[in-house]
């Protein structure tokens, strides 16, 4: 127990493999939630954080969702101003609207976001965001910090392997994510073998999925692979949203 509560993210990656679905995924949605509260409740009015925000033109869609949030309106009217008084300056800037109407549908024919039309491209350039949604880069912080606690810590007969084949496994993603920054070494030559006994449980259920979806064996109930298509498209592209309060 002393070892466990030294190391570094171990403790709640523990809890989080106890959980359904991928542990990374869990820890990195909570951790973005975390963060949006900070930033809506605490740094709305923070120089730096509003000039991070305005470069990356605001969050990235998935997170952009979860400024939906209660008390959150006050917040997110401020910051998506300042975005938006960005955008238009682009607008103003770009000279576009100046342009003849001749030259305008020339510009039009062109498509304009092919970027022919130099004044098309430097608006273009101008809306395209400077900086990465800055949620994002605190997750890939995070991201980080799980691999490498994982990679270090997996060892064969360790508590956290032990979890991570009692697991779901991690979303391709993240896997293919820890494998990238893989040293070799005996955990993530454990981890591979947990991984593939998790692929290869889950493409049995989805063979027992399709098998009992064919007509000649439909008197047959669905067991645990009733919602194995589900699992398998989370474990594919990561996990889906809502994850948080259905696992919970
Ligand atoms: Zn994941
Ligand atoms: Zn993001």
């Amino acid at each position: 127990m002393a070892e466990t509560t030294r190391i570094p993210y171990l403790d709640e990656m523990l809890v989080a493999l106890a959980q359904p679905g991928c542990a990374f995924c869990r820890l990195l949605d909570e951790t973005a939630d975390r963060l949006v509260d900070a930033i809506l409740f605490e740094s709305v009015n923070d120089v730096g954080v509003r000039e991070e925000l305005n470069a990356a033109r605001g969050f990235c869609r998935r997170h952009a969702a979860l400024l939906v949030r209660t008390g959150g309106a006050l917040g997110t009217a401020t910051m998506m101003q300042g975005v938006i008084k960005v955008l238009l300056r682009a607008l103003d800037d770009s000279g576009i609207e100046a342009e003849p109407p001749s030259r305008l549908r020339a510009l039009l024919r062109a498509g304009g976001v092919s970027g022919s039309h130099p004044a098309a491209t430097r608006l273009a350039d101008a809306l395209a965001p400077d900086a990465p949604c800055p949620i994002c880069v605190h997750e890939a912080t995070f991201a980080a910090h799980y691999i490498d606690t994982l990679l270090q810590q997996a060892r064969p007969g360790s508590p956290l392997a032990e979890a991570y084949a009692a697991s779901d496994g991690l979303c391709l993603p993240h896997f293919r994510a820890v494998v990238a920054r893989g040293l070799p070494g005996p955990a993530l030559t454990t981890l591979v073998a947990a991984q593939r006994a998790h692929w290869q449980r889950l493409n049995g259920e989805l063979e027992e999925f399709l098998r009992k979806s064919d007509y000649r064996f439909q008197h047959e109930k669905f067991g645990a692979e009733r919602d194995a298509w589900q699992r398998a498209l989370s474990a594919v592209s990561g996990q889906l949203p809502g994850h948080l309060t259905e696992g919970a």
